[in-house]
């Protein structure tokens, strides 16, 4: 079940090409493949040959299979006299002359309308979340035993993904962050064949997939005893994490959340090492709506699905990330990751 997407008022249908956008408005599994015609009292979704069976069969709206050997003219008697919109962010202007000339329409500039509508997740999205961050957590569990010098970050990335996968997730959430040492500096350090070192922190980013929904996390483990500075940077990042949750819940300003952590962060002398954002939407992509940032318009609301994951990076020398998968409730914030975040020594 998914929300129902506001149409804006300058157009009757809207062109939805982009994949989670597609799968969204249909339910179907393969939507790079697909294109949906949205209107206020319904949607159409459009694909080819291949997919004659499996479409109809997973798709909540009626289904039409077109040749595209014979370009986009099957969209003319859907979009005749009609103002038709199109997604400005995400078609490149080459697919949308094409639709013009050979539909014979003028396709209207909109951004983020269906975004907007998936930002509030619905019951059964929200119990996919559930899930994958269920997966997540026990995925965890399952590899601090494997956390130790002389593994391979590789080694690591590998196995959590490896027993996920075994345990329910269709896919990884994203190429996971195994990042120890001075790698920790890498707010993107995508695991690498480096070995951890004892006297290494190490942080862990990564998440599982159920049913096209992700979640994701971040948690930060060290090695024995590290070097002070490292465990400094630890109790800040995650002072601004704790009053980042304090500080959530419906009708927050994101842009304000994310002046909270940041304030943490800058008062303990570090404010130049937060080098992203405080954290994003979840669901369908990993990254999503809405985007929690110092120029950010959005407000929290129930049915949100955030990360908030506060990070101080030294380059050259070390980092570390927290992240937790928050879920925006009427009255607050749950917390849908559980796997422990406190200081651990392996
Ligand atoms: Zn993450
Ligand atoms: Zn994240």
């Amino acid at each position: 079940m998914t929300n129902p997407v506001a149409l804006p008022n300058e157009v009757d249908l809207l062109i939805v090409t982009q994949p989670e956008n597609v799968r969204y408005l249909s339910g179907f599994t393969a939507p790079e493949d697909g294109l949906v015609v949205l209107a206020r009292e319904g949607a159409t979704l459009f694909t080819d040959a291949r997919y004659a069976e499996q479409a109809p069969a997973e798709s909540r709206v009626p289904v039409e299979i077109v040749n595209p050997r014979e370009g986009y003219g099957f969209l003319r008697s859907h979009l005749k006299g009609a103002r038709v919109g199109y997604d400005a962010r995400h078609m490149p202007c080459s697919r949308k002359d094409r639709i013009e000339a050979e539909a014979n329409v003028a396709l209207l500039p909109t951004e983020g309308v269906v975004e907007r509508a998936r930002t509030i997740k619905g019951p059964d999205e929200f119990e996919r979340i559930v899930r994958a961050a269920r997966i997540a957590d026990e995925g965890y569990a399952h590899l601090l035993a494997q956390i130790k010098p002389g593994a391979r970050e590789l080694d690591l990335a590998l196995e959590l993904e490896f027993w996920m996968r075994k345990n329910g997730a269709e896919r990884a959430a994203f190429d996971f962050i195994v990042a120890s040492g001075p790698r920790g500096a890498l707010p993107h350090g995508v695991a690498s064949t480096k070995r951890l070192e004892r006297g290494e922190l190490v942080t862990l980013d990564f998440g599982a997939v159920v049913d096209g929904y992700h979640s994701d996390m971040t948690r930060a483990v060290a090695l024995g005893t590290v070097d002070t500075e490292m465990q400094r940077i630890f109790e800040v990042a995650e002072a601004a994490l704790e009053a980042a949750l304090e500080a959530a819940g419906p009708g927050v300003a994101a842009r304000q959340l994310d002046a909270v952590a940041r304030g943490v962060i800058e008062r303990a002398g570090y404010g130049s090492r937060f080098v992203h954002s405080l954290g994003h939407g979840v669901g369908l992509e990993v990254h999503e709506a809405p985007f929690l940032n110092a120029r950010s318009d959005e407000v929290l609301e129930p049915g949100m699905v955030i990360t908030l994951e506060p990070g101080i990076y030294l380059p050259g020398r070390g980092g570390v990330r927290l992240e937790e998968l928050v879920h925006v409730t009427p009255t607050g914030i749950e917390v849908l990751s559980r796997a422990p975040r406190g200081w651990l020594e392996v």
